[in-house]
């Protein structure tokens, strides 16, 4: 058991690696082919004319446990990864936001709320796979209550459902890092 964790975990560089060389080949700036290089121990993509690496830094979310009385607020995922699998509400950062700003305006884009943040929960680390590529995640979560706005479910959001916090098993919950969230809400609620 043991062996095989360690065999997976030397070999993971390589898979993410293969799936890098589906989706980024030359360099975006002089447009030659990328070549593998050893960078810190690392393989890196880098252009052989030195002006640009390829760092598989992990892409930022932020994400809500919508609380209201003893419910939480579960949005069901309309697109893949795990489309119609359940999930809490949030999404991925864009450029130049902080983390606070995403998370109203997805919240505001998936269920419809205005929503007011109650406390941090925590950080917690995950992947996600869009199209051909597998990327690491940092996702931050927080607890929050709504002010406004009117329940429904839009963007990549098929339908909403209130469900009461004790009745939540974490394991229909899709990401990994959700659960642990979850896990972490309870433990200091
Ligand atoms: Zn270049």
């Amino acid at each position: 058991m043991i062996q095989k964790k360690l065999l997976k975990s030397f070999y993971e560089p390589f898979y993410c690696h293969k799936q890098i060389m589906k989706s980024y080949r030359y360099c975006p700036f002089c447009g030659q082919k990328l070549i593998q290089l050893v960078d810190e121990g690392k393989v890196r993509l880098t252009c052989p004319g030195g002006d640009y690496t390829f760092f598989k830094n992990p892409r930022p979310t932020a994400s809500a446990f919508i609380i209201k009385n003893d419910e939480i607020l579960l949005a069901k995922r309309r697109i893949d990864p795990f489309a119609g699998g359940w999930d809490i509400p949030g999404g991925f950062m864009e450029e130049y936001e902080s983390p606070v700003d995403t998370l109203k305006r997805e919240i505001k884009e998936e269920t419809g709320l205005l929503i007011e943040i109650i406390r941090f929960v925590g950080i917690f680390m995950d992947t996600y796979t869009y199209k051909d590529e597998t990327f690491p995640t940092v996702n931050l979560f927080y607890e929050v209550k709504i002010i406004g706005g009117s329940e429904s479910p839009s963007s990549d959001v098929s339908q909403l459902e209130w469900i009461k916090c004790n009745n939540l098993q974490e394991d229909i919950l899709v990401f990994n890092s959700a659960r642990e969230a979850l896990r972490e809400l309870r433990r200091t609620i």
